[in-house]
């Protein structure tokens, strides 16, 4: 099935069909602008949101469930907007609810003590302190400044 006629029935099934029309890609590397995005190939995003473009970008290579998960996700986005805070966890959830197919759970609100140990799992990786911040801050759906910013001890691992 191809990705923009499942995009117009998840739309229908667990959006109310309140979404505006998008275009989705299926891409090898997902393409953007804004800042924290440049790392996204990097960091192994599997999929991008520009709402104001109207483009869902999703990475080839998944298999047919991942990729499904992967278009729920950023629908999701496409409603609630950047990061994976509360605004997130609650549409996500909502959809869940409805019986949307995806396993994604909502991630946990950011504690010093998560901040910590995500930054150490990523250091016991081998990834340097800047890497792993990155990735921490990419998980969280916030800037690796503001991680910084907001947990300055926690988030040096
Ligand atoms: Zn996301």
């Amino acid at each position: 099935m191809s990705t923009a006629k499942l995009f117009d029935d998840f739309n229908d099934q667990y959006f109310g069909g309140r979404l505006p029309r998008y275009r989705i890609k299926v891409v090898k590397r997902l393409r953007v602008r804004r800042k924290v995005d440049k790392d996204l190939n990097r960091l192994g995003a599997v999929g991008v949101t520009d709402r104001r473009g109207r483009l869902i970008q999703i990475r080839s290579g998944q298999s047919d469930e991942q990729q499904i998960e992967t278009l729920l996700h950023e629908m999701v986005h496409a409603v609630a907007g950047n990061g994976h805070g509360k605004p997130f966890c609650d549409e996500l959830e909502r959809i869940k609810a409805l019986g949307a197919p995806t396993n994604e759970k909502p991630s946990l609100p950011m504690t010093a003590t998560l901040v910590r140990g995500s930054v150490q799992d990523y250091l016991d990786e081998g990834l340097t302190l800047q890497q792993a911040q990155k990735h921490v801050a990419w998980d969280n759906g916030c800037l690796p400044s503001t991680l910084r910013r907001r947990f300055p001890r926690s988030s040096r691992g």
